[in-house]
């Protein structure tokens, strides 16, 4: 069932929203050569405690982190490790924040000190693509119109969509009805209502769609080890359009 939030779960999922838009604005800070993806996690926990809230994904089917932390090949739900980011590297953090029951969900890729032309391009259009999937939202308008938007940016500028992985809704659980794909047609799948939130995350690959689980369980990465980019906001339907719940 697609749930249609109340006033009082909306001020809820916008203050967990609000929350998990400043871990992100407080961490990218940290985001440089030489810092372990294990201390991200450890300054994201501490940061989203001290709000008042928790990480939606500590123990999230038993994942061992507050965060995802993923770079270049890995597409998403990388663990925090002791593994060091270097100079050019990208790396997507994923942030969940849970507030009063509520939850925010987000995610961005970032440059690692300076990055080549190709990973720069990557992770400008990877951006754009949510700004386009975003815009299609609004009450009467169909999930396909959201995947479809995603899909045709992202191959008009030469990137592949990951199938596998999809947005979804928000709310008492971070993980919802209904599934929002990046790919798709205009006019199918569910009709979007005022009052729905839900999370639209691209995630593209400069090379093949194509991804693989690695032994640990949880990360997923590439086939051809070529870069991967995620963006991702948690929006609220409104009657003309959406708002972003997950503010930076
Ligand atoms: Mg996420
Ligand atoms: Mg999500």
């Amino acid at each position: 069932m697609i749930s249609i939030k109340s006033p009082r779960e909306i001020d809820f999922l916008r203050q967990a929203g609000e929350i998990t838009g400043k871990t992100h604005i407080y961490l990218q800070k940290f985001i440089k050569p030489g810092i372990s993806t294990e201390k991200l996690d450890a300054l994201a926990y501490a940061f989203i405690i001290s709000e008042g809230a928790t990480p939606s994904f500590l123990n999230y089917d038993g994942f061992p982190g507050s965060i995802c932390v993923s770079i270049n090949d890995e597409v998403v739900h990388g663990i925090p490790s002791s593994r060091i980011l270097k100079e050019g590297d990208i790396v997507s953090i994923d942030i969940g924040a849970c507030y009063h029951g509520y939850h925010g969900d987000s995610a961005w890729t970032y440059p690692v000190g300076k990055v080549s032309k190709e990973k720069e391009m990557l992770l400008y259009h990877t951006e754009k693509s949510l700004w386009e999937g975003l815009s299609q939202i609004k009450e009467g308008a169909y999930i396909g119109d959201i995947g479809n938007a995603v899909e045709s940016y992202a191959v008009e500028h030469g990137l592949s969509v990951v199938k596998e992985l999809v947005g979804h809704g928000v709310g008492s659980n971070i993980h919802e009805e209904p599934d929002v794909p990046n790919y798709g047609r205009k006019g199918m799948g569910i009709k979007l209502k005022k009052g729905m939130v839900i999370a639209v995350e691209p995630m593209l690959n400069l090379g093949t769609a194509d991804v693989c689980i690695l032994e640990d369980g949880w990360t997923i990465v590439t086939e051809d080890e070529r870069e991967s980019a995620h963006f991702e906001h948690t929006v609220l339907v409104t009657e003309n359009g959406y708002e972003v719940l997950t503010k930076r």
